[in-house]
C-alpha cells in the first residue's frame, strides 16, 4: 500500500438500523402541502410505535417542492428526500420510492393527502397478519371506463378502483424493482406479480393544496400503458377488424356481380360513391391496424434503449448515500 495512501478511518461508522416502514411519497409541486403531509404522517407513524422512514421523491417540480423536503429532512431524520432530475411522471416516481426505501413494509401515497395516512394503521395490521399486499380502493365509485376496458383485454385484472395507495412487503417490493420493464404502470405489475393481496376501501379526500398535477395526455398515456404493457389483445383485434372488413367487402363483391348477373348492367349501382367509400374504409382499417402495430414496436424500441425509468439528481437527509441493493 503507497505510504501517502489515507489512514484507514478510525471514527465508529453509524450503522443505520433499517426501519420497518418506509412511507414512499411521490411530489410534484406540492410545496404547500408537504409540512401537513408531513405532520400527519408523523403523527401516524407515532402511534404505532415501530421504526420508520418518510422518503420523499421530487419528481422535477417547479415550485420549490425539493427545497421544502431539504428543510423537512434537516428538521426531522426520519426523513429523507429523492430529488430527480427533472419530471419523470408519477410512475418514474413511485418506482424511484420504491428503489430508495429500505424497510420491512413500504407504504406508497400521494402527497397531496387524497390518500387519508390514518389509513396506515389499518394496513400494517394486514401486513403483520399475513398479507404481502395490501392495497386501498375507492369506496362507492363505480370503475371507471379505463379499468373496465383493461380488465376486459388483459389477463392480469386489476382490482376496481385501486388506488396507488398500498403497502407492499419487502419480498415484493424486491420482486418489483427485479422486473427489467422501464416504462412502469406499477399498478399493474403489482397485480401481474400476485402473493398474497387484500384491498380495503377507503374514501377519498379532496386535495389538501395545489392543483392535480396529471394532465388529460398523462391520463390518455397511461390508460395506454395500461393496456398495452399487458395485452397483446389490440393485436388480434386489428387481425379481426381486418377479417371482418374482408368480410363486408366481399359480400358487396358478390352483390355487385349477382345484380350483374341476374338483373343487369343498368340495375348497379353507379360506381363512385362505392368505390370512396371502400377506399376510406380500407384505408381507415389499414392505418389504424398499422397504428396497433406501431405503437407496440414503439414499446419494443423503448425498452430495449434500456434507459432507466428515473434520474436521481440530488439524495437528502440521513444515510443519503445509501440506496437499497438490487435484488
Ligand atoms: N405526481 C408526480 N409526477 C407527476 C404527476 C404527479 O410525482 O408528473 C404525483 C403528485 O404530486 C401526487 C400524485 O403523483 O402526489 C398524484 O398526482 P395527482 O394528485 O395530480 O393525480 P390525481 O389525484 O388527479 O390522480
Ligand atoms: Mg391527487
Amino acid at each position: 500500500m503507497p505510504s501517502d495512501s489515507p489512514a484507514p478511518a478510525t471514527a465508529p461508522t453509524v450503522v443505520e438500523p433499517e426501519p420497518v416502514l418506509s412511507i414512499v411519497s411521490p411530489c410534484y409541486n406540492e410545496r404547500g402541502g408537504l409540512a401537513e403531509l408531513h405532520r400527519r404522517l408523523t403523527a401516524v407513524c407515532k402511534s404505532l410505535a415501530l421504526t420508520y422512514e418518510i422518503v420523499l421523491v421530487d419528481d422535477g417540480s417547479r415550485d420549490g417542492t425539493g427545497d421544502e423536503i431539504r428543510r423537512l429532512a434537516e428538521a426531522d431524520p426520519h426523513v429523507r428526500g429523492v430529488l430527480l432530475s427533472r419530471n419523470f411522471g408519477h410512475q418514474a416516481a413511485v418506482s424511484a420510492g420504491y428503489d430508495h426505501a429500505r424497510g420491512q413494509a413500504v407504504v406508497v401515497l400521494d402527497a397531496d393527502l387524497q390518500h387519508p395516512p390514518e389509513l396506515i394503521p389499518e394496513f400494517v395490521a394486514r401486513w403483520r397478519g399475513g398479507c404481502d399486499v395490501v392495497y386501498a380502493y375507492r369506496e362507492g365509485i363505480t370503475p371507471r371506463l379505463g379499468y373496465r376496458v383493461h380488465n376486459w383485454l388483459c389477463d392480469v385484472k386489476i382490482p376496481a378502483e385501486a388506488a396507488d395507495f398500498r403497502l407492499l412487503d419487502r419480498k415484493v417490493v424486491d420482486a418489483l424493482r427485479s422486473l427489467p420493464e422501464r416504462r412502469r404502470f406499477v399498478r399493474g405489475l403489482v397485480a401481474w406479480l400476485g402473493f398474497r393481496q387484500v384491498g380495503i376501501p377507503y374514501r377519498q379526500a379532496d386535495r389538501f393544496a395545489g392543483t392535480p398535477a396529471y394532465t388529460l395526455r398523462q391520463h390518455l398515456r397511461i390508460r395506454l400503458d395500461s393496456v398495452l404493457n399487458f395485452s397483446t389483445a389490440p393485436l388480434r383485434l386489428s387481425v379481426y377488424l381486418g377479417l371482418v372488413t374482408l368480410l363486408l367487402g366481399g359480400l358487396y363483391a358478390a352483390y355487385i356481380i349477382g345484380t350483374l348477373v341476374f338483373v343487369g348492367r343498368d340495375a348497379i349501382p353507379s360506381g363512385w360513391p362505392a368505390l370512396i367509400i371502400t377506399v376510406l374504409i380500407l384505408g381507415g382499417v389499414q392505418l389504424v391496424c398499422l397504428g396497433m402495430v406501431a405503437e407496440y414496436v414503439g414499446r419494443t424500441y423503448e425498452e430495449v434503449k434500456r434507459r432507466p425509468s428515473y434520474v436521481v439528481r440530488e439524495l437528502v437527509g440521513r444515510g443519503a448515500g445509501s440506496e437499497a441493493p438490487r435484488p
